[in-house]
């Protein structure tokens, strides 16, 4: 509180009062913003932009947003940026009538495309210079360029593009593309980007003046209202506009759960093994189900199952895919149900064995304008979680209730929908048999969950745990990475990459670090398949949001665009790679031993990876076991 009063944000106000922010508030704002790594002092510079917006023009804060979080709409609208390096640099020549060849090469000798627009802008003079661009104009300029389509639309791009960047002056054209990149990574989080504007909303309200020595904590508790607002209704086209209404106070009856928006969903913590729950869950009722080995489905139902929307992990619209799906639900659903929303694995499905099948079958089929005759890999939905019904959110209620719900809501058919198999019991042999009864249904394992907690969208939260019939080896979970970098391969394997610098993600950083090296346990089919996918992604540069050492440099880097799972020996500190480096030694990262690569995770974008703090938890809990275990074998 003390440093909003101090920061005079009057002082970025140098315009109208009415008038259109210009979108130089924003590009000045994101330079000193990626001056910084200090989350306070991000938050600070983004409560006074934001605070300038309010005074002079409340209605480019929803455009200023968006441009903060780098998206031009709600994440299930599918509308997004992401435009290709290619027509970037054609408009940056267009722009600026450089041509192509200098344009590249400057791009391979600093590897950030909103340098090099930076530097192309700065040599260039205008007779009669376009008016300054504004926050609104860029962000409607971004929508149309995210929703342009039809045979023309690359050339309609290109076109608005170079529009953008012929307006764009000083450090904007960096902003500019950068974002148009979908890069935009200046080391801001959404976290503070929603905290500062609960902050700058209630002192835009309220005033800066701290009358009563509560503004600190009154602050504090409007972050925590907007945060839980957004984790229930992630659509800014919402959250913004009832806040500016009526400010922080009863948001959550304004801002909440709908149908139609999906939240982000509940995830699961690591464990060790039964005894670790059990240590976990000492005083806490429990429950355990199947993991189900499959794709998580959010399935919305409307109007008595007449409007069906299927949302995946990362909240992508999925109904295209799953047109069998949306078909049977209708006659699947309790007489009374007119709404439902309900949390699911969906699985594919050997009907005439009546057995589930492995992802691998399942990622067979198509994504996309799925024709319900040629469907050939049938999907079986195991529920396991009610997220509303019939007009009420479930959210805040107990786990016990949500089920409750849901064996109410549903008609159970095999291979069409089916609850998840569950035990309630704390008796460590009867769950160390459920577990390996799982494994043997050819499930993934068990996932434990307290039956008194609510339901935590977007959370990895510790109220629900993995337990895996291989987590006994003492790793707890196999990672998600990302391939950054290529070794050539020798010998036969000429031709292909030989190994991968794996990485995973920070988003407190946002930075991928690297986590270990890749190089055996692949077939031949998969070396060339893998370096297939990868060559399209080779980049001159590493990313400047690359941490890794110069003591172990690929032949080749690559864009960070793929997920893939591993399963790893061991966790220890390292002096070479640099996952969560500073979290537990001040200098070094951790690393994986001997990793073997299990799939492809095409359902988790590059963002999702395992995060510096899952590797943390995890090199901490193997740490306990070992403790553990040479504590018996001293007892022995
Ligand atoms: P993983 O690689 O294990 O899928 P993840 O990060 O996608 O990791 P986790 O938190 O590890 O997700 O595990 C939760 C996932 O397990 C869910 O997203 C869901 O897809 C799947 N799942 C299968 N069965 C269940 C269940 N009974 N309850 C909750 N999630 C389940």
């Amino acid at each position: 509180a003390a440093k909003y009063a101090e920061a005079d944000f009057r002082k970025l106000i140098n315009w109208k009062e009415g008038a259109p922010v210009p979108y130089k508030l924003l590009a000045d704002t994101f330079e000193e913003i990626a001056e910084t790594t200090k989350r306070l002092e991000i938050v600070a510079l983004l409560v006074s932009a934001f605070r300038a917006i309010l005074a002079t023009n409340p209605k480019d804060l929803l455009p200023a947003i968006y441009l903060c979080v780098n998206r031009v709409a709600p994440a299930h609208t599918g509308i997004e940026l992401g435009i290709g390096e290619a027509t970037l640099i054609k408009a940056l020549c267009e722009a600026t009538g450089k041509n192509e060849a200098s344009i590249k090469k400057a791009y391979e000798t600093n590897g950030d495309l909103g340098v090099v627009a930076v530097g192309a802008k700065s040599t260039q003079r205008m007779m009669c210079p376009p008016p300054p661009l504004t926050i609104a104009g860029v962000l409607k300029a971004f929508q149309n360029i995210a929703q342009a389509s039809g045979s023309k639309s690359q050339d309609q791009k290109r076109g608005m593009i170079v529009k953008l960047l012929v307006a764009a002056k000083g450090n904007e054209p960096g902003y500019i593309v950068r974002s148009l990149q979908a890069k935009l990574r200046i080391g801001l989080a959404e976290q503070s980007v929603l905290v500062a504007l609960a902050h700058a909303v209630h002192l835009h309200r309220e005033g800066v003046k701290d009358r009563d020595g509560r503004l600190a904590e009154r602050l504090e508790a409007a972050a925590q209202v907007v945060k839980q607002a957004y984790s229930e209704c992630p659509t800014y086209d919402v959250l913004v506009p009832a806040l500016l209404e009526n400010g922080s106070t009863d948001l959550l009856s304004r801002c909440h759960f709908m149908p139609g928006v999906p939240v982000k969903p509940m995830l699961a913590k690591a464990t060790n093994g039964v005894s670790e729950v059990l240590e976990k869950f000492t005083d806490q009722e429990f429950t355990v189900e199947y993991k189900y080995d499959g794709e998580r489905a959010q399935v919305h139902v409307l109007d008595s199952g007449k409007t069906v929307h299927i949302f995946s992990r990362n909240a992508e619209n999925n109904t295209p895919k799953y047109p069998d799906i949306v078909a049977r639900l209708r006659g699947l659903l309790q007489p009374h149900v007119q709404s439902i929303v309900f949390d699911s694995e969906a699985v594919a499905y050997d009907p005439e064995k009546k057995k589930i099948l492995p992802f691998q079958v399942l990622s067979t089929r198509a994504r996309k304008d799925v024709n319900v005759g040629e469907i050939k890999v049938q999907v079986v939905l195991f529920a396991f979680d009610c997220l509303y019904l019939n007009g009420e959110s479930m959210l805040h209620k107990p786990l016990t209730e949500r089920r409750a719900a849901l064996y109410s809501a549903l008609i159970e058919k095999e291979g069409e929908l089916q609850y998840a198999s569950y035990k309630t019991s704390r008796n460590v042999e009867e769950l160390e048999n459920f577990l390996t009864e799982s494994v043997e249904a050819g499930t993934e394992g068990l996932i434990v969950k307290t039956l008194a907690d609510t339901y935590e969208p977007s959370k990895r939260s510790s109220h629900w745990l993995k337990l895996k019939k291989d987590y006994m080896e003492g790793v707890g979970d196999t990672f998600d990475v990302v391939p950054l970098g290529g070794f050539f391969g020798k010998g036969k394997r000429t031709g292909v990459f030989g190994a991968y610098l794996l990485g995973i993600y920070d988003p407190d950083t946002e930075s991928y670090q690297t986590i270990s090296k890749l190089g055996t346990g692949f077939s031949e089919e998969q070396l060339t398949a893998l370096a297939d996918s990868m060559r399209p992604h080779i980049i001159q540069q590493p990313r400047p949001y690359y941490k890794w050492s110069e003591n172990l440099v690929p032949d080749v880097w690559f864009d960070a665009v793929a997920v893939w799972e591993v399963k790893a020996a061991d966790l220890s500190i390292s002096p070479v790679h640099k996952a969560a480096v500073g979290l537990v030694d001040p200098s070094k990262g951790i690393s994986i031993r001997f990793p073997r690569l299990i799939r492809v995770r095409d359902d988790k974008s590059p963002e999702d990876a395992t995060s510096a703090a899952q590797v943390v938890d995890m090199y901490r809990s193997q740490a306990v076991i070992k403790q553990q275990q040479a504590a018996k074998q001293k007892e022995q």
